[in-house]
């Protein structure tokens, strides 16, 4: 097969009908069920670290059905939250983590957490990928979240060719023409988790095959 030259607008909408049948990541699917203002897309991805989205999502929705504004949150212990948020990875360190960033926010942001990337990453343990995601799915601002799904997969597309997700996020912001700075991560993580997948991706059964340059991939499957 001749490898047609990779556009990423393409890929991307084949890889949106491709991704159809499969859940959407965490943040997005709280999104579409109402939590999405930036407090609670930030609770949600915190609880997701190291989490699958399986797990994560269904404590959150616990967590949101007791708390879903610093104030609430504050009214409970972090015992209570722990409590709640259980069995997400390192949930005891979480439900602390929570309740000092809703203190900060509260005592420092007048209780509503603003859309600005320097005040989140600020927060305890706020790293990039969670405060480009509320800036992207809350505050409706241009930013890419590159978490280890977009990372591997623009590589191996050969769209970038970058060590780390964070020299990934600043080569994708040269290169990702904005209005697909948010859909990326939106398509990329189904789509990294059913089928471009880490290991042995299903390259037989991908619809962008014919543009990918498949960077580093050694073992495939044919479905
Ligand atoms: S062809 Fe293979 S490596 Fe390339 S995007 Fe598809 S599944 Fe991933």
């Amino acid at each position: 097969m001749t490898r047609q030259p990779f556009v990423v607008e393409s890929a991307l909408a084949r890889i949106a009908e491709a991704v159809r049948p499969f859940p959407p990541a965490a943040l997005f699917a709280l999104a579409d069920e109402g939590f999405s203002s930036p407090f609670e897309q930030l609770m949600a991805c915190i609880l997701s670290i190291r989490t699958l989205d399986e797990v994560s999502i269904e404590a959150a929705r616990r967590l949101f059905a007791h708390a879903r504004t610093p104030a609430e949150l504050l009214a409970h212990s972090a015992t209570m939250i722990d409590q709640w948020i259980t069995p997400c990875t390192f949930h005891t360190a979480k439900a602390w983590q929570l309740r000092e960033i809703a203190h900060v926010v509260e005592t420092e942001h007048g209780g509503v957490l603003p859309c600005d990337f320097a005040a989140l990453t600020a927060l305890k343990g706020v790293g990039p990928k969670c405060a480009n995601l509320v800036l992207g799915i809350a505050c409706g601002q241009p930013a890419i979240s590159v978490d280890i799904h977009v990372h591997r997969i623009t590589n191996r597309w050969g769209y970038v060719q970058t060590a780390t997700p964070e020299q990934s996020m600043t080569a994708l912001e040269r290169k990702l023409p904005q209005p697909l700075w948010i859909t990326i991560n939106r398509l990329l993580v189904p789509f990294g988790k059913h089928i471009c997948t880490g290991r042995a991706p299903r390259c037989g059964a991908c619809p962008v095959l014919d543009m990918c340059a498949q960077v580093g991939v050694t073992t495939t499957r044919r479905e």
